[in-house]
């Protein structure tokens, strides 16, 4: 018996990094799982088949969060293949590219700032209405330590991440009454190919390993860390947990 047996999820960028992590921690817990990507489908179709192997249900679906239609189109072949949706995880993301405002782009700060921010409304608006038919319903925005630093060079991810937090904490309001729990993982560096590209660029480290000794606990955090609290935050253990941030930085992150 899992303690998310019986539930579908949708984690959206759930086929890399953090989100593959996601969709396989919800799956060990019992959870049949949706998986979205954008560009790249073999890595969440192999995704998929470790969820099948575990005798759950899997299915792939692409879809850029930051257009609405195309999120229309993935939740209702979702809905359709799965049934209705009891947990959306708002995982897909990007970074920014390390600029100060005068010399960033607007392209680049539209497209960082509709991806999560965006996107996560678009998910909530189109699969809320489902959720409040069922029992429980789960919502986890993966967020940033970046909000509690809002440091220099990164406005459009300090800005998505932050507004992502606000949506979080609204929408927790709104949909307490219909049994729909909203809370925020943020998370410090992570082991994913987005971390890898970040410490390149600032760092100038070839492998994340090179910064184990000095993190928290003697290593980088890994994707799984990150998964195994949205898993708690999804289930029975958290059964009067809503509207809550946790930074899962090692403690290096302070909570303003
Ligand atoms: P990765 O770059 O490793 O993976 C990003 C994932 O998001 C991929 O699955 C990608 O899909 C998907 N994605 C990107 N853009 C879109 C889009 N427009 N529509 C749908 N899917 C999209 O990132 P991480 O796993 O590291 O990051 C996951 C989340 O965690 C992000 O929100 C990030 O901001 C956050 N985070 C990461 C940290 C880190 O150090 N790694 C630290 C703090 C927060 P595809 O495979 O198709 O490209």
């Amino acid at each position: 018996m899992g303690t998310l047996d019986g539930r579908n999820a949708l984690v959206t960028g759930g086929g890399r990094g953090i989100g593959a992590a996601i969709s396989q921690a919800l799956a060990a817990e019992g959870a049949n799982v949706a998986i979205n990507y954008a560009k790249r489908p073999d890595p969440a179709e192999e995704v998929a088949a470790s969820i099948r192997a575990m005798g759950r249900t899997a299915e792939i679906f692409q879809a850029d969060v930051s257009d609405y239609e195309a999120c229309e189109a993935m939740t209702t072949a979702a809905t359709a293949k799965l049934g209705p949706i009891s947990i959306l995880v708002n995982n897909a993301g990007i970074a920014s590219r390390g600029n100060t405002v005068a010399e960033g782009d607007p392209h680049e700060m539209e497209r960082v700032v509709r991806t999560h921010v965006f996107g996560s409304w678009y998910m909530a608006h189109l699969l809320v209405p489902q959720m409040r038919e069922l029992e429980r319903g789960d919502i986890v925005q993966i967020t940033s330590s970046a909000t509690s630093g809002l440091s220099a060079n990164g406005s459009p991810y300090n800005m998505a991440k932050t507004a992502q937090e606000a949506f979080a904490h609204t929408l927790a309001k709104e949909e307490m009454p219909n049994g729909i729990h909203v809370n925020i993982v943020a998370p410090g560096l992570v082991d994913t190919e987005m971390g890898s590209r970040l410490m390149r660029a600032v760092r100038g480290v070839e492998s994340l390993r090179e910064l184990d000794a000095e993190s928290a606990f003697g290593h980088v955090c890994t994707p799984q860390e990150i998964a195994s609290v949205v898993t708690f935050l999804c289930g029975p253990g958290a059964s009067y947990v809503s509207s809550q941030r946790i930074y899962v930085s090692g403690g290096t992150a302070d909570s303003r």
